[in-house]
């Protein structure tokens, strides 16, 4: 096989897995491969923010040498990148920040160190809304990152960098972080699969925090095999973390099966409501459909608290923001403005140069939820609905295994369409929201396309149980072509 017609064409951690274990290909040669696509193709996608090649080669090299010694794991030699909130120690890691300018983290994240010692050889860091906060990547304070299928488009966000650089074959696959949607929205937009797992499932360690209480790392990948495969990898406990769980992880990639005999998927009307463009819905009709021919059997479910979800997400997480956030001072790391006279203004004119629009107003809203003689009215509520939101599932899951929807009420939007009104784009999670706040497992699978740019729909699944999730949407992956769709960009670009 020849080293450029690796990389177009979707390859996936499977494919290399063969061809490494095979010796068809070394480790180096494939991430060689990989840093000329990066190079090819970055310049119109701007994923990255920063590429690692010198790192990359050294640890493919790494990386032959434990294959020659007959070493193997689901990652060993496969070249990856993360999303810039995941430490690692000495590599510039932003947050796409200004406020993180010049900060090399003294750490790795726990998932980083996980993958690293499993062999994957980190080929550099993508771009994303700043802290996470956002549904385009255009909140990002270093580049706007374009969608590969339509590069007037936006890949989605947070994690758009890590969605299209997927896309794009600049990667075999990659981290993003998912707090209400950024890891589903932006690989249902960009075509990818995208999981989020069980709050508690991934170590957060080292995960530079937006809303702790949500906030979890998840794979993008091509196929559900291969979320499978690095889930696989860093999902388990994590002493670092005290909110990740001892709950063993299944051995998921062996459970994967094609027949969905026995299974419910719970279907909730709330998740089919006006706003959602007639192209995804009719997709997402057509994917829930596929699964009833594979089996499964379709069971109406109620959700009735969905409604409320978004602007509960929009008290907690802001509320969580204005805590998380209020490290950054210019005193300890990173960005500092030199226009302050003493401390206090050193801090204010840090924090005022330091953080772009988006953040600030989430400051300024959660400070207000949290205030004195406000915190009943919106914190304390807030968190009523999301128990209610929880017990809700709870509730649907006695009669279902998985429930089916659409990911985003739309496929990718053109780049500054949105970024006048921020209530359009937080509409954008109005179906990634709700699981978030349960803490729940939900996946984006490519389910269709709507004039020419690809549908998501999303599986969510019970607490921990990722194997039952998975499965569904292999089946589903495995008896429609939906995933092996590739943009043109992909095909012409070389590389
Ligand atoms: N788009 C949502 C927000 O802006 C979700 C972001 C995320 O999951 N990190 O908060």
């Amino acid at each position: 096989m020849r080293r450029e017609s690796l990389v177009p064409g979707g390859v996936t951690v499977g494919d290399l897995r063969r061809l490494l274990d095979a010796r068809e290909l070394s480790s180096v040669e494939i991430t060689e491969a990989y840093l000329a696509r990066i190079a090819a193709v970055d310049d119109r996608v701007r994923s990255f923010i920063t590429v690692t090649g010198d790192l990359a080669l050294e640890q493919a090299r790494q990386a032959d040498r434990r294959l020659a010694a007959g070493e193997t794991s689901p990652v060993l030699g496969v070249p990856m990148a993360l999303k810039d909130l995941l430490s690692t120690a000495g590599i510039a890691t932003t947050c796409g920040s200004r406020i993180l300018r010049g900060y090399h983290p003294p750490y790795d994240a726990t998932v980083y160190a996980r993958l690293r010692d499993a062999g994957a050889v980190l080929l550099g860091k993508l771009n994303m809304d700043e802290f996470a906060m956002g549904s385009s990547t255009e909140n990002s304070a270093l580049a706007i990152t374009a969608n590969p299928w339509d590069l007037a488009t936006v890949p989605g966000g947070s994690s758009g960098g890590a969605a299209a650089a997927v896309a794009a074959g600049e990667a075999a696959f990659t981290l993003g972080s998912d707090t209400g949607g950024s890891v589903r929205q932006p690989a249902s937009l960009c075509g990818v699969v995208g999981l989020k797992p069980t709050y508690g499932r991934v170590s957060r360690f080292g995960l530079i925090a937006f809303a702790s209480s949500l906030d979890q790392i998840g794979p993008l990948t091509h196929t559900v095999a291969d979320a499978a495969l690095v889930l696989s990898v860093i999902a388990g406990h994590d002493p670092l973390d005290s909110t990740s769980a001892p709950v063993e992880v299944p051995d998921l990639p062996t459970q994967l099966g094609a027949d969905l005999r026995g299974l419910r998927v719970g279907v909730p009307a709330e998740y089919f409501i006006a706003g959602t463009e007639p192209g995804v819905e009719s997709a997402v009709r057509e994917g829930i459909a596929q699964l009833e021919r594979l089996g499964a059997a379709l069971v109406e479910v109620s959700l009735p608290s969905t409604g409320y979800a978004l602007s509960t997400y929009y008290i907690i997480a802001p509320a969580e923001v204005s805590s998380n956030l209020s490290r950054y001072d210019g005193v300890k790391y990173g960005y500092r403005s030199d226009d302050g006279v003493d401390l206090i203004e050193t801090y204010l004119s840090t924090r005022d140069q330091g953080f772009g629009a988006e953040v600030k107003r989430r400051i300024m809203v959660g400070t207000y939820a949290l205030s004195s003689g406000y915190y009943d009215a919106y914190y304390l509520k807030a968190q009523k609905v999301r128990t209610l939101i929880k017990a809700e599932f709870d509730a649907a899951f006695e009669r279902c295994d998985v429930i089916a929807s659409p990911t985003s009420p739309s496929v990718a939007f053109k780049i500054g369409s949105r970024t006048a009104d921020p209530i359009a784009m937080y509409l954008s999670d109005v179906f990634t929201i709700p699981a978030s706040m349960a803490g729940i497992p939900a996946i984006s699978v490519p389910c269709g396309s709507s004039d020419g740019l690809p549908v998501g729909m999303q599986l969510i699944g019970r607490a921990f149980d990722e194997a039952t999730l998975l499965r569904a949407a292999h089946a589903y992956e495995r008896s429609t072509e939906w995933h092996k769709r590739q943009p043109a960009l992909v095909a012409s670009a070389g590389g």
